[in-house]
């Protein structure tokens, strides 16, 4: 565990804004050009700390490098999956905080582009305490900066790119990569800052993801997904419903006491209605509770008559959870009643597994344990297929 910084840490290059980095430089009697070659150069997918920005001068580099953060992840321990297509990192941040992040790649197929998702948190745990989920158990911890959120993208897209092998080389792709808040946190109670955070991921100077590409994850809190409609109209909804009847989902969605099924179903079609696109409706499946036909019959309810998508999910079952994840024949059976309603519906592959790729799962099992420092070569990755 680093020990807690209390003087506050530097300024991280990742959400520092240019005019601030551009006085610094000034102060220093560095030409105006510099700021951009500065925030170009943090973002290229081939450098992995201001010592490697060549194009700048050495005692500049340095200069840098005691001012500000070239990174706010401060150690990150990796496991890989699915032979490196799939990849978990649990982040240490300069408090000592956890959070995870996860790259899946999709390789191209047929005449389909490959294609790079990166899940990433909002929060060091969450308050909404959803009984299903391994983040929700731990608790709140505290909320993450822009740069903390920014950061988990940048780990993937920078140097040593954690032992995924050599034909993971991101060094053209930055502004094809999908970006889903689904990690630890609840996105929309730290909506200022995620949204910061979507500006800067947005930002041409940066990394440069188009807002299509981006997708925010809520359990529901109504007042920020209409902020997202306001802010953020061409950013992607996905709402976690998990039960379409108030008395289930005030158990499995805590949050719903405050924002009942009714509430965030109409706020769901708010967002479909202004903005024009499709609202993903996530439906985690688990055995004997929300699988059943009179479920089925009120999720048809929900969904029916507006632009959603029901994204089922098999569980994922948490360490000594009292919960198994639906059958496949039974959440066959529970797709059909889906369809013959009317709703549009898949059911999504669970990626890694076997690296607790759900939510806050592989930060439980590490508690405790000390992770490898940032920018050291391969030696975090712990392959586990
Ligand atoms: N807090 C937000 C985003 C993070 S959770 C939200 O709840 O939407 C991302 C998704 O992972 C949610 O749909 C959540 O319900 C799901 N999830 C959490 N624990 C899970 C588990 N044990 N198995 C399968 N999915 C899980
Ligand atoms: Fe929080 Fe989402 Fe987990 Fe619920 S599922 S506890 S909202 S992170």
């Amino acid at each position: 565990m680093t020990e807690l910084n209390l003087a506050g840490p530097r300024p991280a290059i990742s959400e520092i804004d240019p005019a601030p980095l551009a006085a610094w430089l000034a102060a220093r009697g560095e030409p105006p050009y510099r700021a951009t070659q500065v925030l170009a150069g943090a973002h290229r997918a081939d450098a992995g700390g201001f010592d490697d920005l060549t194009d700048l001068p050495a005692p500049l580099r340095h200069a840098l490098d005691g001012a500000f953060r070239y990174s706010t992840i401060e150690a990150s321990h990796v496991l890989t999956a699915d032979n490196g297509l799939t990849a978990k990192a649990v982040h240490q941040l300069h408090d000592g905080q956890r959070v995870e992040s996860v790259l899946m790649r999709y390789p191209s197929r047929g005449r389909m582009a490959e294609r790079t998702t990166i899940c990433i948190s909002s929060q060091a745990g969450c308050a909404v305490n959803c009984p299903f989920c391994a983040t929700g158990q731990a608790g709140f911890a505290r909320q993450l900066t822009p740069g903390e959120i920014v950061d988990q993208v940048l780990h993937w897209h920078r140097p040593p790119w954690h032992a995924l092998g050599q034909e993971w080389r991101p060094r053209d792709r930055r502004a094809s990569y999908n970006i889903v808040f689904m990690g630890m946190g609840e996105p929309l109670n730290n909506a200022d800052r995620v949204f910061e955070a979507v500006r800067l991921l947005n930002d041409p100077a940066r990394l440069g993801i188009g807002a299509r590409r981006i997708t925010v994850s809520t359990s529901g809190v109504v007042p920020g997904i209409d902020r997202m409609i306001e802010e953020l109209p061409q950013v992607n909804l996905a709402i976690s419903l998990h039960a379409a009847t108030d008395e289930l989902r005030d158990e499995l969605v805590p949050i719903n006491r405050k924002w009942p099924v009714a509430a965030v179903v109409d706020a769901g079609q708010r967002f479909s209605e202004r903005t024009g696109r499709r609202v993903s409706l996530e439906y985690v499946m688990i055995d004997g509770l929300n699988d059943t036909d009179a479920q089925g019959a009120a999720l048809v309810d929900a969904a029916r008559g507006w632009r959603s998508h029901v994204n089922l999910i098999p569980l994922n079952p948490t360490p000594g959870s009292r919960w198994s994840g639906t059958p496949a024949a039974r959440i066959a059976r529970f797709v059909e009643g889906l369809r013959a309603g009317g709703v549009s519906v898949t059911v999504r592959d669970t990626r890694g597994r076997e690296i607790e790729a759900a939510c806050g799962q592989l930060h439980a099992q590490l508690a405790g344990r000390e992770l490898p420092r940032a920018g050291r070569p391969a030696a975090p990755s712990v392959p586990v297929a």
